[in-house]
């Protein structure tokens, strides 16, 4: 017997799971497809920023985090002629296998229906009423059906062509990281490390504390920059060249190997929505260009198709898609300005006068802090006046 629902999900990282919480809540039946078994790691450098805090207050799961996650209240931008600021930043950093374990609890305590170890193969559209999904288990094929369909299966190309919904297969951004436990220099380190580097051109590397003196360590390229890189060397020269890696690494206990992953960034490459059948999280490009930070905006595109659907799915499949679109575009100015600036990575000068700018002008500080918290227009990075403030004063 073919099981049914009013909501298929399909990928239970953040986007699915906030996605779940959302509609379950609401009354709505779900089911929860993955692939994978859980918990399942996720290749991240696991911070969460202001939005990722902003979405987590909205499921009602902010002190679950709270519970189990590493506090920060910095954010030290370095640059690669050695100068640094240190700005006020609210954060914090949660292994993902952690973190998509809670969400998917989250989920599943509402009622959403959870099924792992399911590959999605293909989605049916019978006669506009509903649709009709395929996963392969392992032990054969499984067919559900349901009115709705999210498909949340994060930046790899293959699920979402299958869906019907890839416009482009490139991912324009790749990035590598690895585990390092040190007790002794995670003694009140409390803040998120960005390093602009002349070993990582066309991207930054990172030092983010985490849990248990665990650091994630990685290097990021946007853009087109990563096919011309080899990541694993960079990753290397990263590390060897700046003196806080080292003694990092020197008395550090490496607890993984380098992992890397794709990025689907810039709200780019991917239809939001076919009719009933909609696309949330990083299958959407909903990863920020410039910063690389997705969880936030996965879980916040999760919520606004289940709004989405919640308020409209008594007017039909186009009322749904047309309201869903409409809210992910409004986010798109902000991905536009962060996709242009990414000419910064390729002028290490840009970036070592824009920290020495930060460092020494309170206004501009005031609006980069604005700019982690989404409370300042980005805009000011794109801006002639903007730059010639940071040049020549
Ligand atoms: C190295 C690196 C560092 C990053 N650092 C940060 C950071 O510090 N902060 C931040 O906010 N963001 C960061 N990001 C981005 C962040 O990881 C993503 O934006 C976020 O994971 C997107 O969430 P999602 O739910 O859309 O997709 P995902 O988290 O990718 O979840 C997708 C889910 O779909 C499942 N799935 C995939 N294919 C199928 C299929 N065929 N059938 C069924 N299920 C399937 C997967 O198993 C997975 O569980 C980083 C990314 C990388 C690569």
């Amino acid at each position: 017997m073919e099981q049914a629902y009013d909501v298929i999900i399909i990928g239970a990282g953040p986007a699915g799971c906030a996605a779940a919480r959302t509609l379950c809540s609401a009354g709505l039946s779900v089911g929860l497809f993955d692939k994978a078994i859980f918990p399942r790691d996720k290749t991240c450098g696991d911070a969460l920023i202001p939005d990722a805090f902003h979405a987590l207050s909205k499921l009602g799961l902010t002190q679950r985090i709270a519970g189990i996650s590493y506090a920060v209240d910095g954010m030290r931008l370095i640059s690669s002629d050695g100068s640094d600021v240190l700005v006020r930043a609210h954060g914090a950093c949660i292994q993902r296998l952690k973190l998509d374990e809670l969400l998917l609890n989250g989920a599943i305590e509402t009622g959403a229906m959870f099924s792992p170890g399911h590959d999605f193969i293909r989605v049916l559209d019978e006669n506009g009423k509903y649709y009709r999904i395929e996963f392969n288990t392992g032990l054969g094929v499984v067919t559900t059906r349901a009115s709705w369909v999210l498909l949340a299966t994060g930046a790899h190309p293959a699920p979402i062509e299958r869906a019907g919904l890839l416009l482009s297969a490139e991912c324009r951004s790749f990035a590598v990281r690895q585990y390092v436990r040190n007790e002794r220099l995670a003694k009140d380190f409390n803040e998120l490390v960005f390093v602009f580097d002349t070993t990582v051109k066309g991207g930054y590397g990172w030092i983010f504390p985490g849990p248990d003196a665990v650091f994630n360590i990685g290097i990021g390229f946007f853009g087109s920059a990563h096919k011309h890189n080899n990541p694993r060397r960079n990753y290397e020269n990263f590390i060897a060249k700046l003196p806080l890696l080292q003694e990092l690494m020197c008395d550090g206990e490496i607890v993984s190997p380098l992992k890397g992953a794709p990025l689907r960034t810039g709200l780019s490459g991917t239809r939001f929505a076919k009719g009933g059948l909609l696309g949330i999280g990083e299958c959407i490009g909903a990863t920020f260009p410039l910063t690389g930070e997705g969880i936030g905006k996965a879980m916040e595109t999760g919520i606004l198709a289940a709004d989405a659907i919640i308020a409209k799915c008594q007017l039909g499949r186009a009322a749904v898609a047309q309201a869903y679109t409409r809210s992910v575009d409004a986010l798109q100015p902000k991905f536009e300005v962060y996709r242009k600036a990414e000419f910064l990575f390729k002028w290490p000068y840009l970036t070592n006068k824009l920290v020495r700018h930060t460092r020494n002008n309170e206004t501009t500080r005031g609006k980069v802090e604005g700019l982690f918290n989404e409370t300042a227009d980005p805009a000011f990075l794109l801006t002639l006046p903007g730059w010639a403030k940071i040049l020549f004063r």
